[in-house]
Order: C-alpha cells, then sequence, then structure tokens
C-alpha cells in the first residue's frame, strides 16, 4: 500500500541515516584497540594504579542472562585490564532500588548501572526511545542504528545533561506480548485489564482501557497467582517459563510491543572521565562483547525454551492478537508518538531518526530474512 507517511505517521523523509563514522569502532579497529590492550596489561605493564567501580543492576542475584551482562562485562574488564579495573556487580537484593538504577548513577552513589531504560521514562521521558519502541525495529535493525544510524549519539544527547554516559547492554531479541489468564478475542477485552507491562507499550494499553502497572521481577509470579494482576508481560521463551507463569496463565500472545528490547550500561560521567583512556577503552570494549554475548544467548534460550513450553506444556495457547486488535493497539501508539514528537523537539528528532531508519533497514529485512523464511517455510 503505497502511502506518503510511514506507521508513526510522519512524511517519508530523510532516507539517509547519519553516519559520518565518528561514533563507530568497526571491528578491525575494535581488534586493534584490544591488541593494544592487551599488550598494554601484559605484566610489565600491570603495575599501574587499581580502579574500583562499583554497579547497581535492577536483577535480583544470580539473574540468568540480564544478570549475565554486567557480570561478563566485569569478568572482561578485569581480564583485559591485567587486574587494573575491579567492577563490583550488587544486585537489587542488596541495593533494594530495582527501578531507580538511573537515579543512583546519576547522584554518583554507584560509577555504573545495568537495567532498562524505559524503567525511568517518568523521570526522563526521552530515554524510552533507546530500550524498544512498539512497532519499531528488530535486534539487527536497531544495532544497525545505534552504530550507524546516529542512534548513539541521540542517546548521548539525552543523558548528557545527567552527567550519565549510556551503552547498549545486550538485547533480548523479540519478546512475547505475555500471558493471560483470559482469551483476548475483542478491543473491548482489554478494558479494566490488570496488566505489568513498562514502556510505551504500557501507555497504549492504557489507551485502550487495560490497567497497566509496572511491577519488579521478584514480584511477578505472585502477583498474577493472587490475581493482583490478570496478564504479565515479561520477556520470551528465555526467561519467562523459569517463571512459572505457564502453569498459572493458559495464553501466551505474540509480540507486537518489544521486537528488540535493548538494556543499557550506564556510567557515571566523572567515574568514566576519571578512568586513563586505556581504561576507558576495556571497559567500552567490555561492555560491547558482553553485551554481543548477551543477545546470543537470548536467542539460544528462546530456542531451546520454546521447544521445552511445546514439548512439556502443549495445552499453551500461543498467538498473536487478532487483527483488530492490533490495528487498534497501532492507532493508539501512532497516536501517542504524535502527541511525543510535538510535546518535544528532541523527542521529535528522536522518533524521525528511528522511523527514517526503520523504512531502510526494513525493506532489507525483507528482502533478505524475509523472502528466505518464505522461501524456506515448510522445510522444517
Ligand atoms: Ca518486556
Amino acid at each position: 500500500m503505497a502511502s506518503d507517511t510511514d506507521i508513526d505517521g510522519f512524511p517519508k523523509t530523510c532516507p539517509t541515516p547519519p553516519d559520518d563514522g565518528s561514533n563507530v569502532m568497526h571491528l578491525r579497529d575494535m581488534l586493534l584497540s584490544l591488541w593494544t590492550i592487551v599488550m598494554l596489561a601484559s605484566p610489565a605493564f600491570a603495575t599501574g594504579e587499581v580502579y574500583h567501580l562499583r554497579l547497581a543492576q535492577s536483577w535480583p542475584t544470580n539473574a540468568p542472562l540480564m544478570g549475565d551482562a554486567p557480570r561478563q562485562m566485569a569478568a572482561l574488564a578485569d581480564s583485559l585490564s591485567g587486574g587494573r579495573l575491579k567492577i563490583t556487580v550488587d544486585s537489587a537484593n542488596k541495593h533494594k532500588a530495582p527501578l531507580a538504577v538511573f537515579d543512583m548513577v546519576k547522584a554518583g552513589h554507584y560509577d555504573m548501572g545495568h537495567s532498562a531504560s524505559y524503567y525511568w521514562k517518568g523521570k526522563l521521558p526521552n530515554a524510552q526511545y533507546f530500550t524498544t519502541m512498539p512497532f519499531g525495529m528488530t535486534t539487527p535493525e536497531q544495532f544497525a542504528w545505534f552504530y550507524h544510524g546516529g542512534g548513539l549519539q541521540l542517546m548521548e544527547k539525552v543523558y548528557a545533561p545527567h552527567g550519565v554516559l549510556s551503552f547498549p547492554g545486550g538485547n533480548s531479541g523479540g519478546q512475547m506480548a505475555g500471558w493471560f489468564r483470559k482469551e483476548i478475542n475483542a478491543v473491548d477485552d482489554l478494558k479494566g485489564l490488570k496488566i505489568r507491562i513498562p514502556g510505551f507499550a504500557a501507555e497504549i494499553m492504557a489507551e485502550l482501557g487495560a490497567v497497566p502497572t509496572n511491577i519488579a521481577q521478584g514480584d511477578l509470579y505472585t502477583a498474577l497467582d493472587r490475581k493482583t494482576i490478570d496478564a504479565v508481560e515479561w520477556v520470551g521463551p528465555s526467561l519467562d517459563l523459569r517463571m512459572g507463569f505457564q502453569k498459572i496463565a493458559p495464553y501466551y500472545y505474540t509480540g507486537w510491543h518489544e521486537p528488540g528490547a535493548d538494556l543499557q550500561f550506564l556510567v557515571h560521567e566523572k567515574t568514566y572521565r576519571a578512568l586513563p583512556p586505556d581504561l576507558q577503552a576495556v571497559l567500552e570494549a567490555a561492555m560491547r562483547l558482553a553485551a554481543f554475548d548477551t543477545y546470543v544467548s537470548f536467542y539460544h534460550e528462546s530456542a531451546v525454551e520454546l521447544a521445552r513450553l511445546r514439548t512439556e506444556f502443549p495445552n499453551v495457547q500461543i498467538r498473536p492478537f487478532p487483527a483488530d486488535v492490533v490495528q487498534a493497539l497501532r492507532e493508539a501508539y501512532r497516536r501517542l508518538l504524535a502527541q511525543q514528537a510535538a510535546r518535544d523537539p528532541l523527542a521529535r528528532e528522536i522518533i524521525e531518526s528511528l522511523g527514517s531508519y526503520r523504512r531502510i533497514a526494513r525493506d532489507w529485512t525483507r528482502v533478505s530474512d524475509g523472502t528466505f523464511l518464505d522461501l524456506v517455510a515448510g522445510d522444517d
């Protein structure tokens, strides 16, 4: 269907994303930097001052996948620096403020954080665009936007006034719409529905009459089990089965809202500037490698756990929302996005950047992955 506007209702302009290469570390440069770092970190160089950083994560102790990212990052920082950069990771069990990681890093109570930036959309509305957007980009598309489409520069623009630096911190891949006690057959079924769902998707759900709430990970199962909530959106098979939702909710709806949810590392800017240049490079390399490994692990766990769900819980119904529900969600999304863009010039800049980059990336995704999946349909 030809149209002068895209899914967000914005003009189809600016087909070429900014990419001056200034923020991009290509693989060759990264390997060169790592080689340099390893040389510097060899015993002959490992006599420098040891820097100790503290990181607060939104996740409980020993949380799989999301918690792997800061753990791996800290281990990489230690080994790549020859022991000169030590990072202690505090879980939510210790700091007791899983949804306040941004505040703690901004205030300098912690040097670093690991979380999801839509958790603080109430305090920093423009941060939510860097996690994921409903009807937005898939993970590879979003990575390309961050590193080649101007995403990192926009993220810096949002966080700089708060003295905080933000870096991609791992990606869950496409997420599921969640576990529902009751079937969703029409838009009216969303009215009064108490659902745990964060971010922009929560505002869209509220537009359609649902009652969204954000509840920390540790309380989700109990909230659904005791009917404090009627539905819960969490992640996808990678993590949902471990939470046990399949035992108490028979409908598992597919995603529309978080097609590639990115986690974030936060660094207190003064902490970062106080590090010697080689340790800044170590820290950035460690965050980037840990983010990549986390994405790969999420993909693997999603595949394995979906297979387990089909085998062990065959009665769970996996399905998309009906087409008219999806259309109502899309229309509410467009209205809210237009309001956001009108509210703030920086919001408009980010929304237009996301929209224009998604358009060119999506064409390639359809031509490559889309046609390939059609081609091999039925092979398995
Ligand atoms: Ca989610």
